[in-house]
Order: structure tokens, then sequence, then C-alpha cells
């Protein structure tokens, strides 16, 4: 552009006040893409309260949500297995049907011979579900299940569906979280040789199990 151009692309004084106006309408839209794109990107392993569940929830597959009061159960307290019944529990099969139904077929696993030593399998009150850490579709549908069962209710309940489930703790890619430790998250998890790479681990209070929770009594 020569010198005697300058004079059109001069900005006049309305011209900054419409950019002004205008940067204040685009930018929470630039922000709104941007954090999706960041979401999409990183699949977070849950549960960030505070990112704001309308920029999170679009791109997620989850089981459907049957509506609740706001009425819910207490935290799983910490009462592991002590003995030996492995028929399946019935809330147990429930939730395994829900994410077979939500994530497609796959292996699974309740009941463990009572010769693993103790556990909540050996009692039928836990589940495992195939889902492979190193794949990227599968770990999102692992990440998108925990999302679902973490997240707040439209109530304002903290980890809703695993309350209403009784969830007492669960296992997956290395990181476990437990309802009687609510406020740590997910912290890290070694117990186990693949530590739970190639499934996750659901483990279930007796509430739960017998189908004595919210999820079953308030539908
Ligand atoms: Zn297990």
């Amino acid at each position: 552009m020569g010198e005697s151009s300058n004079r059109w692309i001069r900005p006049t004084r309305r011209d900054l006040v419409s950019a002004v106006v205008l940067g204040a309408v685009a930018a929470p839209l630039t922000y709104a893409a941007s954090a999706r794109q960041k979401q999409e990107n990183e699949e977070p392993l849950v549960h960030s309260e505070d990112l704001g569940l309308e920029l999170v929830q679009w791109s997620r597959k989850m089981p459907p949500t049957p509506s609740f009061p706001a009425r819910i159960d207490a935290y799983a307290a910490y009462d592991g297995g002590t003995t030996c019944g492995t028929a399946s529990k019935p809330g147990v099969v429930d939730v395994r049907n829900l994410i077979l139904r939500t994530y497609g077929n796959r292996a699974w696993s309740i009941g463990h011979p009572c010769t693993g030593g103790v556990s909540e399998h050996a009692e039928g009150r836990a589940l495992d579900v195939a889902f492979n850490a190193y794949s990227r579709s599968s770990r999102k549908a692992a990440n998108d299940f925990f999302w679902w069962l973490l997240r707040p209710d439209s109530h304002g309940n903290r980890h809703a569906m695993a309350r209403r489930l009784g969830i007492m703790y669960a296992i997956w890619n290395r990181k476990m979280w437990r309802a009687y430790r609510p406020n740590e998250g997910w912290l890290p998890y070694t117990g186990t040789s693949n530590s739970h790479t190639n499934h996750f681990h659901l483990s279930f209070s007796w509430a739960g199990a017998l189908r004595r929770t919210t999820w079953w009594t308030l539908q």
C-alpha cells in the first residue's frame, strides 16, 4: 500500500467503538469454542464441576438418566468384602446391563472364586467391564461413563449417580475414586500389574448391590 491510501485504513472513532462492542460479544464465543476443543482433545477423566456442564456435555455418550427428586443417598461408607457368596447381586447386574446397552457389548465379570482373596467380587457386588485405556475411543467411552457417574445433578447433588447407584469405589486407568473420600477425587492407583488399563472396576455398597438405593427406590 502506498502512502496515499493510508487515510482509507486509518480507523475513525466510530470504527473503534464498533470494534470494542464487537469484541465484547465475540470474546465469550471464542472462549466457549476453544474450551470445547480443549475438552475434546484432553478427554479429561472426570467431573471438574466448575467447567460448566453445557460446555462439556455435548460430545459425551452417557446412559439415559431418569429424573429424580432432590433427595439423594449419602455417600457409601467403606464396607469391604468379608464373606463368600459369588452369585451376582441384582443391582450390579442392572448397572452392567446399563453399561453394555450404552457402550456396546463387551467382556465383563462380577462374581469371582472365593479363593482369590477378600474382595467384593467374592460377594457378587463388584463389576469389571472391559475398556482399553490405550485405545482413544474405548478410553473416551469409559471416561464418558465416569463423567456421567460423578457429575452433579440438576439439584446440585455432587457425584449424583454414584450415590444413587451405591458405588463404593471405582478403579480405572491407574486411578481410584472413593465414595468414602469424595473430596479427594481420583487418586493414583497402582494395586495390580495392569492397574486397570484393560477394564474398569466398580465396587458397590450392599445397599446398591441389593437395589436399595434411590436409583431403584425413587425412579
Ligand atoms: Zn474388579
